[in-house]
């Protein structure tokens, strides 16, 4: 028997608000383990006012925290570092029950964690080291180019809820590192492991540049109205909303957003290697993953050994609630709300005739849904051209490479994707075919643990990336560009006022001759007026 068949009470809503009576303190949001509907914390539903308020409270720090440069603030980093691998165990803990994800999920949150800080406490320097570019023209080698990257003061870091410590660091920590002060608003259904991220802040005495504001969409909406600079991660319909607010502000954002992540199978794949890897990928988290794989094209002639070979393996997967020992591999979903789309999803798809070959209900128990394998689907149906984020596989039988490639890029989405081949040339051509911003090659999330690589979508997947190395920090600063001159300067500028053509037409006629190409370089009319003008 399972933890899920012993669990009592199925959770209606993973958290919910209470409100408060007019004028009194915020009002409260519920949150709830979705996996039993167990209370295991609160937090307040935080006013406009508040986050305004904390946003002032972090530009009176962030010059400082700006002025100790990377190295400074390296020494502040590694400390979170360290905290992080001796909270570890207690992280997890809280981790799984807002979520109540397996033990081994809940422990990669903190270890992705400390890789990522690690790799941009460390290199933070170098990546925000002054550039001195050549100059493009030899006409202007009289000065010194500069290039430096000064940090936006306060970013506003808005995050979803299904990885709730690593989603919060991977942003928070290549902002701080560039020197800007962050506001963290972690979402309402998972709060309290970006509370505890808050908590290790303050424990390690760090500047306080770094605050966390709990509440739904309109704490959310104030963070946005506040920050000099939005990050953002959910769906793409509020990533939609927030994009419009920052362009009301003329303040730029990135925007992580939905998914839809197609894998190919092509007739030389390794097909175990195949099936297991995309039972992982598309299982992982309960699916809640913004990469997870949720379509998957195969070639014919291997069709059916993959599908038999895909559903054994995810017939094997074990669905319940974990303690801190680890004998479940897939947990709960996060909330009813997703449940209800993946419910529909499967649903719809049946209705339109489609066959489930393992999973397609949930269990009765909290917000667990079995993982499925879906055949005989099809693009007119939801599993396909809707985001599911949940634990649902459809299979999709295709001719040939060209049809599946056809098929992968039939998607408003285009966040990352994987091709399977023993063929890795083969692989190579058909990822550059792809309308995504990641693909794997014979492997599923390989990307998001590349933090030297850009992680951002295509089309609805979103707009910006995240890491990418030196961009990763970057991406919070403003650039600057600095000239400055190399040779004693005159009185005046051969362009300066007063206007005299010969000496005009001399630089004028320099520029052409340094960017134009062939005859154009002498500029034959304009010399003949010059001497003219000399006469
Ligand atoms: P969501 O869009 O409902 O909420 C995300 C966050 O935005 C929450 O903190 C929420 O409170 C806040 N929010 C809601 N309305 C707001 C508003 N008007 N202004 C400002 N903030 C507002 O998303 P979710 O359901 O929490 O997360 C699931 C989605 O996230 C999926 O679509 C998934 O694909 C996506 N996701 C994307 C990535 C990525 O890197 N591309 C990673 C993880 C999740």
């Amino acid at each position: 028997m399972t933890n899920t068949e012993s669990a009592p009470g199925a959770a209606k809503k993973a958290s919910t608000r209470k409100a408060a009576p007019e004028s009194a303190a915020p009002a409260i949001i519920e949150v709830r383990n979705p996996g039993t509907g167990e209370l295991v914390g609160t937090v307040p539903d935080e006013a406009p006012e508040a986050v305004a308020a904390k946003v002032r409270e972090l530009r009176l720090y962030q010059p400082e925290w700006e002025a100790i440069g990377p190295d400074g603030r390296k020494e502040w980093l590694l400390k979170l570092q360290d905290w992080l691998v001796d909270n570890t165990e207690h992280l997890a803990d809280v981790l799984q029950s807002e979520t109540s994800k397996p033990r081994v999920d809940a422990l990669i949150d903190p270890a992705f964690s400390v890789d990522l800080t690690g790799y941009y406490a460390r290199r933070a320097a170098k990546f925000l080291a002054d550039e001195h570019p050549s100059p493009h023209s030899p006409l202007a080698r009289v000065k010194k180019l500069t290039t430096i990257y000064q940090p936006h003061p306060v970013v506003g870091i808005i995050t979803p809820w299904n990885f709730p410590l690593a989603m919060p660091i991977i942003d928070v920590i290549p902002a701080l590192a560039a020197g800007a002060a962050v506001i963290l608003k972690p979402s309402e259904v998972t709060p309290l492991s970006a509370l505890e991220l808050a908590r290790g802040w303050a424990e390690i005495g760090a500047p306080p540049v770094f605050a966390v504001v709990t509440g739904a969409g309109a704490t959310g909406a104030a963070v946005v109205e506040n920050a000099d600079y939005i990050q953002f991660t959910g769906s793409t319909a509020t990533g939609r909303r927030i994009a419009a607010a920052c362009a009301e502000r003329m303040i730029p954002s990135s925007l992580e957003l939905g998914g839809k992540d197609p894998a190919i199978v092509l007739a030389d794949a390794d097909l175990d290697r195949a099936a297991h890897g995309i039972a992982f990928g598309g299982m992982f988290n309960a699916g809640q993953v913004c990469i997870s794989v949720e379509r998957v094209y195969v070639e014919a002639p291997v069709y059916d050994t993959f599908v038999a070979k895909l559903t054994a393996a995810v017939k094997e997967l074990r669905l319940g609630i974990d303690g801190r020992e680890s004998k479940h591999d897939v947990g709960a979903l996060a909330n009813e709300n997703q449940v209800a789309i993946v419910q529909r999803h499967v649903e719809e798809a049946v209705a339109a005739g489609a066959k489930v070959l393992t999973g397609g209900k949930r269990t009765g128990v909290g917000t667990f849904f079995e993982p499925t394998v879906l055949v005989d689907v099809d693009h007119t149906m939801s599993c396909i051209n809707e985001e599911t984020f949940g634990p649902t596989l459809p299979v999709v039988k295709v001719a040939d490479e060209a049809e599946a490639v056809r098929l992968a890029n039939d998607s408003t989405y285009g966040l990352s994707a994987s091709v399977w081949t023993g063929d890795k040339d083969r692989g190579e051509r058909v990822a550059r075919q792809l309308n995504a911003g990641a693909v794997n090659i014979n492997d599923v999330f390989a990307n998001l643990f590349n933090f030297a690589l850009p992680m951002g979508g295509w089309g609805q997947s979103g707009v910006g990336a995240r890491w990418g190395g030196a961009n990763g920090v970057r991406k919070y600063c403003r650039q600057k560009a600095i000239t400055k001159p190399i040779l004693p300067t005159q009185q005046k500028e051969l362009i300066w006022f007063p206007y005299q053509m010969p000496k005009l037409l001399v630089a004028i006629g320099a520029m052409r001759a340094a960017g134009a190409r062939g005859l154009r370089r002498i500029d034959i009319p304009a010399l003949l007026k010059l001497k003219r003008d000399d006469r």
